[in-house]
């Protein structure tokens, strides 16, 4: 089945090993990466390796960001008592784009899911508590609505709960109607204000 020579059957290989891109998709990049000006490529190539080479966790909240301590960490006008528990640094991304919370983050990079084998120890949970030996008076827990999102949130307010430090659980996203260009932000925002505690 090797049309294409090995080259370029190694280029797709690789294209379609990356996720959401089938085999169709993977081919179709390839021929768009062949026509593409050489210098194009480098410039893609060299982000690639650049950012996979450069890019790590921030000692404290455990985002993904160049620098040893992410900028929202090192910012000293962000609320050092206040740490807003999310999945993902794109979840942290979309709060963030609300402009409204000044707390910090913890980002997981994950949620417990007994059903996919993901425990407590593969996602960075024990950062977290150590961070909690600090100056914390507040952890909201922002994980999604999603089973795997209600289960990390049961453990983690278990587990922080005797410490005596408020644990609160965002409400879940309630749509509202308006400017659809907003509506996230809205819902992220009612969400947050509408926290409860556990
Ligand atoms: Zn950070």
């Amino acid at each position: 089945m090797d049309y294409y020579g090995k080259r370029m059957s190694k280029l797709i290989e690789q294209l379609s090993a990356l996720p959401g891109i089938g085999n169709k998709s993977a081919q179709r990049l390839a021929f768009h990466i062949i026509h593409m000006p050489q210098e194009q490529v480098k410039q893609l190539t060299d982000a690639i390796t650049d950012a996979r080479e450069n890019i790590r966790y921030c000692k404290e909240c455990c985002t993904l960001t160049d620098q040893e301590i992410c900028p929202i960490c090192s910012n000293p006008a962000r609320d050092k008592k206040t740490i807003m528990v999310v999945e993902t640094t794109r979840d942290l991304a979309a709060y963030e784009k609300t402009g409204k919370y000044e707390g910090v983050y913890h980002v997981l990079h994950g949620a417990i899911s007994p059903m996919l084998g993901v425990g407590p120890g593969d996602i960075r949970l024990k950062e977290l508590i150590k961070r909690l030996e600090g100056d914390v008076e507040e952890v909201i827990i922002a994980t999604n609505s999603s089973l795997e999102g209600e289960t990390t949130a049961m453990y983690i307010s278990k587990l922080i709960k005797p410490t005596g430090i408020k644990v609160t659980r965002i409400a879940s996203g309630v749509p509202v109607g308006g400017d659809l260009e907003y509506i996230d932000e809205m819902t992220l925002l009612r969400a947050l204000e509408g926290r409860v505690e556990l």
